[in-house]
């Protein structure tokens, strides 16, 4: 089965749609546009390009193969973080700790972007402000602790340390040791707040189509897209397009992976106890590598996330091997059914760092060069997508500094090829989930 029929499946039962009014569509491109930038991918990230561009002045089409927010970013834990996936560590050792200071830096303002945004164009998302990391460990506390203490030093980021004793008051959970808050973070609806900014892209002019797969594209001064029933010729291309562009740039896909992770939502719990379960709502991820991650939702249901699949299949008998490992975190949960299952693919980069650039910079002929990309999120894409989106444009417009600053981390693609990189990545991460145990 394919990546796009297996995702096909994977988004029907999700939370998020059945919660959604999808109040409107965007037509199938049928004509021949011009325009000075054409954005390819209708989530967070090309989403967010379209809305900074037209702010300053540009016109700008969208092209989305399915609907907007079919992707990733209509699907996903909602949860709202501060930083990159990657330790920072990985960004000091390419860039310096001063650069690395002012990608920490933009990673805030990403998630600042979302409340200007929210406020600006009235989208109500189910904003709740609060992240919670937590360790399942004394062992895993203390790297925890070691990095909030560098954090502070190195990068002025204050948080607050949970102690054991403490925890009750965070989590009615007897899966974790200790932890950290940190306010800054938090959690909304993924899929209303990507159609809130798709709304909010048409009110600025941006020409949106849906089901326009673009199947080609054509470099030169004026680049030229083509779907199947229409073209759009820009001097600007952006792609960002995720796991899903399929052949558009191959030289963009062996920089990541596609990696499968799944969600469940519960049924509608007791008021009462969905309020005791995270007593400040916050949004909660363990440190372990393969990682769970879940939050509270407005209508007192928990959404819990977790699992992998290294290969394109979803795993079996996703909604009840979900709901057990709901349960180990809250046993006061263990007759709560799931009532929806989903998932869907993250884009994960060889060394976990956010993938932004030009298609000159990953090997493609100068006629390229205003071509350029956003992926690589690495499962961290919520806020940062809108920065990247925002870099995007100011890179365009002229200014191509912060740009420029992603753009200069160096990554390595996946050895092996679309074949072989799936059973070595699979080797790789059952070392990783062996230390999770430890
Ligand atoms: C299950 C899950 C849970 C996650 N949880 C979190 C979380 O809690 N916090 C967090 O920060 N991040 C999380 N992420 C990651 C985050 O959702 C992504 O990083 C982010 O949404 C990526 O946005 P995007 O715009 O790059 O991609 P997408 O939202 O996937 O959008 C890409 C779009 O491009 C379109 N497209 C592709 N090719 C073409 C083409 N040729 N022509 C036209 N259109 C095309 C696709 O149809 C798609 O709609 C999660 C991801 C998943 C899957």
């Amino acid at each position: 089965m394919s990546l796009l029929s297996t995702d096909q499946q994977l988004t029907k039962h999700s939370y998020y749609a059945a919660t959604v009014q999808r109040d409107r569509s965007f037509p199938t491109l049928q004509s021949n546009l011009d325009c000075d930038v054409a954005v390819v991918g209708g989530g967070l990230a090309g989403l967010s390009a379209a809305i900074e561009l037209a702010d300053r002045g540009y016109s700008v089409v969208l092209l989305e193969a399915q609907q907007v927010g079919w992707g990733a970013s209509g699907r996903n834990g909602g949860q709202v973080i501060a930083g990159l996936a990657c330790d920072q560590g990985v960004i000091e050792a390419q860039l310096g700790l001063e650069a690395s200071r002012r990608t920490w830096d933009m990673t805030l303002e990403a998630i600042a972007l979302i409340g200007q945004r929210r406020e600006r164009f009235d989208i109500d998302c189910d904003w709740q402000s609060g992240y919670l990391s937590l360790a399942v460990s004394a062992r895993k506390a203390q790297a925890l602790r070691t990095w909030q203490a560098q954090m502070q030093r190195d990068y002025g980021y204050q948080t607050t340390w949970i102690t054991p004793q403490d925890m009750p008051r965070w989590i009615a959970s007897p899966r974790f040791h200790s932890g950290v808050h940190d306010p800054a973070g938090g959690h909304l609806h993924p899929l209303k707040y990507s159609l809130g900014l798709a709304r909010a892209a048409d009110s600025l002019g941006v020409q949106i189509f849906e089901n326009s797969p673009v199947t080609s594209l054509e470099p030169g001064a004026t680049a030229r897209l083509r779907t199947a029933q229409g073209s759009v010729r820009a001097s600007h291309v952006l792609l960002a397009g995720n796991v899903y562009l399929q052949g558009l740039a191959p030289m963009l896909e062996r920089r990541i992976m596609p990696v499968g992770t799944y969600i469940i939502a519960s049924e509608v719990l007791d008021p009462a106890l969905a309020a005791s379960l995270v007593p400040s709502k916050s949004a909660v991820c363990d440190t372990n590598f393969v990682l769970d991650y879940f939050r509270p939702t407005v209508d007192h249901r928990m959404l819990y996330g977790g699992r992998v699949s290294y290969s394109t299949a979803t795993p079996m008998n996703l909604a009840a091997s979900m709901q057990r490992r709901m349960a180990t975190t809250f046993p006061q949960l263990h007759a709560a059914k799931a009532e929806f299952a989903w998932g869907g693919f993250v884009d994960i980069s060889m060394n976990r760092a956010p993938d932004f650039g030009r298609l000159t910079d990953v090997g493609a002929s100068a006629e390229h060069a205003d071509v350029y990309y956003l992926q690589g999120f690495s499962g961290h894409g919520v806020a940062l997508t809108g920065l990247a989106g925002k870099l995007v444009a100011e890179a365009i417009a002229g200014n191509a500094e912060r740009f420029d600053t992603f753009a200069r981390i160096r990554h390595r693609p996946f050895p092996g090829g679309r074949l072989l990189r799936t059973p070595a990545l699979v080797a790789g991460m059952a070392y990783y989930r062996l230390r999770d145990m430890l």
